[in-house]
């Protein structure tokens, strides 16, 4: 699945303000097929672990406390070339510089609590991806070809 798979998490900001069903529309309506789903709240461990590359950035511990704030919804995304193509509907981290139309332009407040986490490599995208969903919880678009 390594280059057709990304994993996204709706932040728990957007779950507040009520956004799962727009944000998921909006994957929906860009081609991506949703191969796992599921609403959690992470561990203050788990939220280390999922940011450690950001450890010594000045803002990690205060990103881990609102990761950890409240509910926030894990899926992982098919589609050819996922990893580009979902960072470039999610926009920039900053949602000042996103563009219109992004997620994180329509429903972000602020760098931090910015809507919508995305992978940012093909390798991120499963190491992400099979941190959270083992694969019995994984539908890729294949295995409906039957149906
Ligand atoms: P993500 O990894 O969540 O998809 P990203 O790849 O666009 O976001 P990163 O540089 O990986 O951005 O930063 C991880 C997260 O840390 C950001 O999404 C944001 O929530 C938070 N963050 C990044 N920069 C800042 C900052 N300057 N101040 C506060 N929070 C920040
Ligand atoms: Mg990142």
């Amino acid at each position: 699945m390594e280059g057709r798979i990304t994993f996204t998490m709706i932040k728990p900001g957007a779950v507040k303000n009520e956004h799962i069903g727009a944000i998921l529309g909006m994957i929906n309506k860009s081609g991506f097929h949703i191969v796992s789903l599921k609403m959690m709240r992470l561990s203050k461990e788990s939220a280390e672990r999922f940011y450690e590359v950001h450890k010594c950035r000045p803002f990690f511990d205060s990103l881990v406390d609102f990761m950890c704030s409240g509910p926030i919804v894990a899926a992982i995304l098919e589609k050819e070339n996922a990893v580009e193509d979902y960072r470039r509907l999610i926009g920039a981290t900053d949602p000042t510089k996103a563009e219109p139309g992004t997620i994180r332009a329509q429903f972000a407040e602020s760098i931090q609590k910015n809507a919508v986490h995305g992978s940012d490599s093909d390798e991120n995208a499963m190491r992400e991806s099979y941190f959270f969903f083992p694969e019995i919880d994984r539908f890729y678009k294949d295995s409906f070809k039957n149906d």
